[in-house]
């Protein structure tokens, strides 16, 4: 119950990459680059296992950017001559890569960072990828002329790393879809037909990664823009519930969300995102669980899995780590508080004041959960 993950990216090491940057600089190259990677992969492992993460990620320390860490393993794109181009229906502008001819893999994308979640971590693991609509929103083309045409040739790309990275023994792959809350209409048009293309045939866990965006000037600006409720969810809702996707993963802690559209996720398991990553500010272990409270209204229990809000990659590395430790420890919290609230009068009484030895179903409670019952403050 309320199993921990998070969206997926994580801030690089100042030895890695420039800091603090959503499109960072490598600090280092060739070979070393690749050292770097591993070891920024190997630590951000161990910081998620001991706060208490459960599905664990390489926190996406292997690509420059959600997107472009894909599209530079594929062949028919020109990253030579990169065009500026607005994206996320010009919410800002970006430097874009352009599709000049047939896509295909160069080869493997993500199996050095499978293979070292694997070997090191006997935890559930997952990789992220950008979903279809994403990328098709974040490159310029001048060859497919078609954006469904070149949706699916991606989808088609997807597959076939999912599908390896599945035989890696990847538990969860997911897939990112920003742009979902952008285009409904295409959303429902043909994203979740590419999506679910993207994960066809997969029997590992599916999950999509939809959200309002890292807390970059652009991304505040815009929600700023859109009300004091967010009801874009409202139209795409329905459809990712008769999706093959597995899970939908949402920013819910400081979101101008209505928490009771989960309840139109009915089937889905839903990553419900309980750290903000816009704000500095370290959740308390007591904010985390009462959002989980409130998203159990609407979520059961057993489908409830607390997240982060979105990717952590621009933020500082210290406050990182405590954002994740309050994550961890929030879960543990909500674990016990419903368990207690599930006993009966009669045994909560008579079990009051006596100290609890493990966690609900005989789980015994992470240690970091224990250790670090609050995070630290600075
Ligand atoms: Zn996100």
């Amino acid at each position: 119950m309320f199993k921990t993950t998070i969206a997926g990216s994580l801030p690089k090491p100042g030895w890695l990459a420039e800091t603090n940057k959503l499109w960072p600089t490598w600090r280092q190259a060739g070979e070393e680059l690749e050292r770097a990677k591993r070891d920024a992969t190997l630590l951000w492992i161990k910081e998620q296992e001991d706060a208490g993460i459960e599905i664990v990620t390489d926190g996406e320390q292997s690509r420059q950017h959600f997107v472009h860490g894909f599209l530079e393993f594929v062949e028919g794109i020109d990253f030579e001559h990169k065009v500026k181009m607005g994206i996320r229906n010009n919410r800002y502008d970006a430097m874009v890569p352009v599709v000049t001819g047939p896509l295909k893999l160069k080869g493997r994308v993500h199996e050095r960072e499978a293979k070292t979640l694997r070997t090191h971590s006997r935890r559930k693991i997952k990789i992220t990828m950008p979903g279809p609509m994403t990328i098709v929103d974040t490159i310029a083309d001048r060859h497919y002329g078609d954006k469904v045409k070149l949706a699916m040739a991606f989808a088609e790309l997807l597959n076939q790393e999912a599908r390896a990275l599945e035989k890696d023994g990847v538990d969860t792959i997911q897939f990112d879809e920003p742009a979902f809350n952008v285009y409904m209409d295409d959303v429902k048009k043909w994203g979740i037909a590419a999506l679910e293309r993207a994960a066809h045939g997969l029997k590992c866990t599916t999950a999509v990664h939809i959200c309002y965006g890292y807390g970059i000037k652009a991304n505040l600006d815009w929600k700023e823009t859109l009300g004091s409720e967010w009801r874009q969810y409202e139209e795409i809702f329905p459809a990712l519930a008769r999706s093959k996707i597995d899970q939908v993963s949402l920013e819910c802690m400081h979101s101008r969300v209505p928490i009771e559209l989960l309840a139109l996720l009915k089937g889905k398991d839903v990553l419900v995102g309980v750290i903000d990553v816009a704000s500095d500010k370290v959740e308390t272990p007591q904010e985390v669980a009462a959002i989980i409270r409130q998203a159990l209204k609407y979520v059961p229990a057993n489908r409830l899995y607390p997240c982060t809000n979105c990717g952590m990659a621009p933020m500082d590395r210290e406050i990182a780590i405590r954002k994740l430790s309050a994550l961890g420890a929030g879960a543990e919290l909500a674990r016990s508080s419903l368990a207690r609230s599930r006993q009966s009068p009669t045994s909560s009484k008579r079990t009051k004041g006596t100290p609890r030895t493990s966690s609900p179903g005989g789980r015994t409670r992470p240690r970091a959960a224990r250790r670090r019952g609050s995070p630290r403050r600075r």
